[in-house]
């Protein structure tokens, strides 16, 4: 049976490092500020906004929910982003995905101001990313990830990771990110998608086998070599009558499966998915030191 490695105990533990730094801050008269913009009333993105406001004011950040109507334009979205970015007190901005279709979200992550995008998906950032430069801010689910690797001691350095995905939020960024030469990192970094040829031959070559499809229970035990570590990101909704909500939700691993095979697995829910709050609340702290030492 594996280990399994708890997410949410990792993300407490980059907690308390998060609160002595904004304590310090604080210290200073600098209170790291985060503005997190919803359009719409997306069920699941109203949910995933709801935690990151808690997470931020629980860490004593100052926290700034703007809610918009589904009918906002583009203009005016992008003229909300613009005071954002003129904002002293706010150091990272988030704009919750996906936002209606008649707001091009590409535009909008264009306008926001590097230095406060704390998603990591504006051009300069994925560029500093692929120019292993450590001053700009890599996306929140790829650092949550990685920091869950060292932190449970599993070495990346030489080891076959192969990703399952190739997301611009997941797949991408983390292959950038684990391939980078630097300790945490010096991977050798096999990204795996819808296309490519002989997939289960290749998931079994990992050491590390990291799945972001957003397939229900995908991996199985044939995808999986003895002893490889089992990194689970996929959050998919299952229909269960069983349940209050009417559903539940599964990663893309088979779980029961896979854990008898692995030596090490990540749990759905309670693996990655808190260390991507985590990292959004260390990328805001970053954020607020990086603006105050200009
Ligand atoms: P996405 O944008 O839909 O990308 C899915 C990727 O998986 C694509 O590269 C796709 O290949 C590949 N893929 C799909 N079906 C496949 C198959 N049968 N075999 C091989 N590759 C396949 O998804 P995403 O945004 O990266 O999210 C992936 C999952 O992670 C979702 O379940 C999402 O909810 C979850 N997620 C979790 C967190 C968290 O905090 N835990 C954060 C973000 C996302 P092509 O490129 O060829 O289409």
């Amino acid at each position: 049976m594996a280990k399994i490695i708890d997410g949410r105990a990792i993300a407490e533990k980059v907690y308390v490092d998060l609160r002595r730094e904004i304590a310090d801050l604080k210290a200073r008269s600098l209170t790291p500020g985060l503005a997190v913009v919803l359009v719409g009333d997306d069920p699941a993105s109203r949910a995933y906004v709801r935690s990151k406001d808690k997470m931020s004011r629980e860490l004593g950040l100052h926290s700034v929910k703007i809610e918009l109507p589904e009918s906002t334009t583009q203009t005016e979205l992008l003229a909300r982003v613009q005071e954002l970015n003129r904002e002293p007190a706010i150091h990272g901005i988030l704009v919750q995905s996906p936002p209606p279709e008649q707001i091009n979200e590409a535009e909008i992550v264009r306008a926001l101001d590097p230095r406060k995008d704390v998603d990591g998906f504006h051009p300069e950032n994925v560029a500093k990313l692929a120019l292993d430069d450590p001053s700009g801010f890599v996306p929140c689910t790829p650092l949550g990830v990685q920091r869950l690797l060292i932190e449970s001691k599993i070495d990346i350095s030489g080891a076959h990771v192969v990703l399952l995905g190739r997301s611009m939020i997941v797949g991408k960024p983390l292959a950038l990110l684990l391939m980078q030469k630097r300790q945490g990192a010096d991977a050798t970094v096999t990204v795996v998608h819808s296309r490519s040829r002989n997939l289960a031959e290749m998931t079994r070559s990992a050491d590390i086998l990291i799945a972001a499809i957003g397939r229900a229970n995908f991996v199985k035990a044939e995808h999986v070599r003895d002893g490889a570590v089992v990194v689970d990101v996929g959050i998919n909704r299952v229909d269960n009558a069983k349940s209050e909500r009417g559903y539940r939700l599964v990663g893309d691993v088979d779980f029961a499966e896979v854990s008898e095979k692995a030596a090490a697995i990540t749990p759905v829910p309670g693996g990655v998915g808190p260390m991507t709050i985590a990292m959004l609340m260390a990328n805001t702290v970053k954020a607020c030191r990086q603006q105050s030492s200009r």
